[in-house]
This record gives structure tokens, sequence and C-alpha cells, in this order.
């Protein structure tokens, strides 16, 4: 097995990596502030789109007919990765959660309505999963499609709506019928945001991020707008997990926060000598460096199932945990080698890297959780990988 990219790849990456070296500003106060959440943040990914579908660099490696570029789903991996080593990922849940999932089980008239919007970037979304009763055991969810008309009616309540706030669609999860065992009676569905009966409020997280808590009374939904077939949800909700696990965390981030760790310690003098001539410091940067060589490969794996057409499962699950374990490892490590300095936020005189490290150390938290919890991932692992009994 040959572990390296093929000169295509390398090329392809190469070409990205000088674009967005370009265009992208440098310092990385403005790529904290070029983050997806944040205002400024948004309407620079907003301008950057154009430049991307100019390119030819939107939904790389979907079929054409939907608006892609059908090429390799390696070159999609790369693509995402540099994307976020320089904190623009425009349009990333749709094309990397949404889409994906449609192109398995929507309906013909949502892969012809969605796909190219998608593709495209015309359209956002948020993800409708979590509920105050139902995170981990998702198929408790409580919230309720019931049929009237040509439309569903939905009631409820959702948690953690990241996005909801400035989403065009949500991707909800509601249950169609009360009377059958809990995981086979859930539909998925496209919702408009601007639908009248949806009312957002906003849950800000130790990192300053804004996920929200989402009301839902009366909101009245085409059934055209239910996602495949009526109580299969179950099945699409998963699979657009996996799609999640892979695709959602901005893992190239990661490695940019490793070279300013780099940069950092060969930058900044203690007792004497750089932070790089320690031996406890190169100890713990080495490690972190293989730690990020195993990521990559389990992105890689994950990448290559789908170019196969394989819907990577307990394989997802891999990479998600390591990946989100690794960041806090990552983080605390930069918070231990820059000392009282990681502690200092943006815009304090003297703060390590201009705040990244207080900043990356308190948003390490969050993505153990986010899109499934480590416990849970081991038991996808242990149960589907392994073959270990529940
Ligand atoms: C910042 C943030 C953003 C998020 N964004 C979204 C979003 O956009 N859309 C969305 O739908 N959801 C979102 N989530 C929700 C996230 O997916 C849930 O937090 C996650 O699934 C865990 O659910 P819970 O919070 O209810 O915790 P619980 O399920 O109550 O878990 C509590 C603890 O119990 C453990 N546990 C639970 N069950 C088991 C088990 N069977 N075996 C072992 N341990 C177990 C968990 O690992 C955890 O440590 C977000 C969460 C956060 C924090």
């Amino acid at each position: 097995m040959d572990f390296a990219y093929s000169k295509q790849e390398r090329r392809f990456q190469k070409e990205l990596h000088d674009f967005l070296t370009k265009e992208v500003p440098t310092d990385i106060k403005s790529r904290m502030l070029g983050q997806i959440e944040s205002e400024s943040g948004q309407a620079f990914q907003r301008d950057f789109i154009k430049k991307l579908i100019e390119k030819k660099w939107m939904a790389v490696s979907w079929p054409k007919e939907y608006g892609g570029q059908a090429k390799p789903a390696i070159e999609q991996l790369l693509y995402a990765w540099e994307l976020s080593y320089f904190h623009v990922s425009p349009g990333q849940t749709g094309m990397s959660v949404v889409g994906p999932t449609l192109i398995h089980f929507g309906t013909e008239e949502q892969k012809q309505t969605f796909l190219p919007m998608i593709a495209r970037g015309e359209v956002t979304f948020c993800l409708g999963y979590t509920e105050p009763n139902a995170g981990s055991d998702l198929a408790s969810l409580q919230t309720r499609a019931d049929r009237d008309g040509d439309d569903w009616v939905i009631n409820g309540q959702k948690i953690f709506t990241s996005g909801a706030d400035r989403s065009d669609y949500c991707w909800l999860a509601a249950r169609t019928d009360q009377s059958v065992p809990k995981h086979k009676g859930i539909s998925m569905f496209l919702v408009d945001m601007k639908t009248p009966g949806i009312s957002v409020q906003p849950l800000i997280t130790l990192a300053g991020y804004r996920t929200n808590i989402t009301y839902w009374d009366n909101v009245r939904v085409p059934a055209s707008r239910l996602v495949g077939e009526v109580n299969r949800g179950w099945y699409y909700a998963a699979a657009a997990l996996d799609f999640e696990r892979i695709a959602l965390f901005p893992w190239g981030r990661l490695e940019y926060e490793f070279d300013e760790l780099v940069r950092y310690c060969k930058g900044t003098m203690r007792g004497g000598k750089p932070l790089s001539k320690h031996p406890e410091v190169r100890k713990r940067v080495a490690a972190l460096s293989i730690e990020m060589s195993a990521m990559k490969l389990l992105a890689v794996r994950a990448a290559w199932m789908i170019g196969r057409n394989r819907i990577p499962n307990y394989e997802a699950s891999m990479l998600k945990m390591f990946a989100t374990e690794f960041q806090q490892r990552l983080s605390n490590a930069g918070m231990q080698i820059a000392g009282l300095f990681g502690l200092l936020p943006d815009g304090a005189p003297h703060a390590a890297l201009d705040g990244l490290i207080n900043y990356r150390y308190r948003y390490a938290v969050m993505p153990t959780f986010g899109g499934g919890s480590s416990e849970l991932m081991r038991n996808i692992i242990a149960q589907r990988g392994l073959g270990l009994p529940r």
C-alpha cells in the first residue's frame, strides 16, 4: 500500500494552498475573526464563495449532474483540509452532511432542488437533532410531526441547534409515528427557517461560540420536504452523522494550531534559549506531530471509503474521537508550554500567539461532545468495529 498522495493530488493541494495564501488574510487575529460564527467572518465567507465557484472548487467530489466536479473523494478531503487550515469553510454543513445524505437517500425532486443550490453555496443548513432529553440517546426525541393535508405540522423543542440564527434551512429529525419502536418512527425534514412558528434563542458556550435553543410551534412543512421515505429518518440521520463525523470538524485548523505552536516555540526565549531547544518541549511537540499524522491517516481512510461509495461507520467514529481528543491534548500542550502567557486572551499585552492558545483551549472542550460524545464513539467502535457485545 502506498501512503503518499499521488502527483495529481499533490498538485491540487499546492494549487489550493497557494490560492488560499494569496486570498485569505494571514494574521492570526483575522483568521480567528474569520471563523464562520462571527459577523465579519460571515461576510468574508460570502465573498469568498464566489471566488471558489469561479475556480470550480465547490462540491469537488459530487456528481456533475448535481453541480459537482466529480473529482475523487481524496481531493475533497484535501480541499476541506486546506480550507479549514485557513479558517474558511463556506457552506460546510450543506456540502459535507446534508448534500451527501441527499445524494444517497433524497427523492429525485429534493436532489434536483437542493444539490445545485448547495454546490453553488447559495443555501446554508443547521442540524436539528438534539433535544433536552435526547442527546446521545437520539432515538428518544419527542419533537413530533403530524400529517395534516399536504403538510406536516411540527411541534417541539431542540437544543444546541448551532447556526439556527443564520441558516436558511434546518435538517430536522422529528417523530412521525408514535406507535412503533422509537427508532422506527422518525423522519427527517428540510425546513425553511423563515417558516412561521420557529423561534431561536442564543446559548453561549465557554469559548464564546453561539449555539441555540429552538422552539417549534405548529410549523407547517410541505410533504415534499420530508427526506426520502417516511419513518426511515433514523437511518438517514445515522448516515448523516457519519458524514458529519468525517467532514464537519475542521481538522485543518488543528494543523494550523500545531504549526503556530511550533512557530511560538522557535521564537520564544525561556531560560536563555528558545523553547524549541528545551528537551521536554521537543519531546512533547514530536509526540503531537506523530499523533497528527495518525489523525490524517484516519481521515484519508474515511475519504478512501467514500470514494468507493461506502459510508464509513465505526471508521468515522475512530476519526472523530481521535481527532477531537487530540485537539484537547494539543491545546493542553500549548497552554502548558506557554505557561501564564497562554492564559491571556486576544487583546492582552503579552498574550501567547495573540490569544490563540487561550481561545483554542476553551474551544477544545466542545468537539468531544458535538456530533456525538467520545463515550458514544467508543461504544460504536467496540460494537461495530470490534464486534464486542453490547
Ligand atoms: C457546542 C455544541 C454544539 C452542538 N451543536 C449541535 C447541533 O448543531 N445540532 C444538534 O442536533 N446537536 C448539537 N450538539 C449536541 C451534541 O450532539 C450533544 O451534546 C451530544 O450528542 C451529547 O448529548 P447530550 O448533551 O444530551 O449529553 P448526554 O447524552 O446526556 O450525555 C451526558 C454524558 O453521558 C455519557 N453517555 C450518554 N449515554 C452513554 C452511553 N450509552 N454509554 C456511555 N456514556 C454515555 C455521554 O458521553 C456524556 O458524557 C451540540 C453540542 C454542543 C456542546
